[in-house]
């Protein structure tokens, strides 16, 4: 699979985008998915390009770069003045995308064997979910609505967190094997 379509395949993960917007906002992915050829733009470019302000381009790279995702040359142009040219580091996202998840699935092990031989409960107008515990503590009425609540089905509780586990170990696996074939051609990029 060549590089291009990789980053293309990349872009469209649902995690991927959910993390871009998160740490730049929600041009983050539109100006990244200028980057799925070997081009690099400096930030007029991509204002043109994206037809936004470039304010607002220049601080979505800021963003972007204080993570060390886009990185920056100086070049002098005909009228002896500087340029910048962003390029965009790939294999950067995918660390700090596997990272986070890697969190992520951590917190819901945690979760899984807390729950484990427990029993939660929960308010029928969705305001609170929590263990028997905290519901005792509460006298079993919404702290919110008042309304009783009701125990909750741990099986199928347990089934859906096994379920976002699973969703969570695949996003990682797939984004291992991408991260093992992509590469960053960022030469003489300021990065950090
Ligand atoms: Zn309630």
């Amino acid at each position: 699979m060549g590089l291009n379509k990789l980053k293309k395949e990349m872009l469209l993960d649902k995690t991927t985008k959910q993390h871009l917007v998160q740490i730049a906002g929600p041009l983050a992915l539109e100006i990244i998915k200028l980057y799925d050829t070997d081009k690099v733009y400096s930030p007029e470019e991509i204002a043109a390009k994206l037809k936004v302000k470039i304010t607002m381009i220049r601080s979505t790279l800021n963003s972007l770069h204080y993570r060390g995702i886009a990185c920056y040359k100086k070049v002098r142009n005909e009228s002896n003045m500087f340029e910048f040219y962003w390029e965009i580091k790939f294999k950067k996202i995918i660390e700090i995308i596997i990272e986070n998840e890697t969190e992520n699935l951590k917190r819901i092990e945690e979760e899984i064997s807390y729950q484990q031989g427990r029993d939660y409960f929960y308010c029928p107008k969705k305001c609170v979910d929590v263990p028997f515990e905290v519901a005792a503590a509460y006298n079993f009425r919404c702290p919110n609505c008042n309304k009783p609540l009701e125990i909750k089905d741990s099986k199928k509780f347990a089934e859906s967190l096994k379920r976002k586990k699973t969703a969570i170990m695949k996003t990682i696996t797939k984004l291992q094997g991408i991260l093992e074939k992509i590469e960053d051609k960022t030469t003489g990029y300021i990065c950090d």
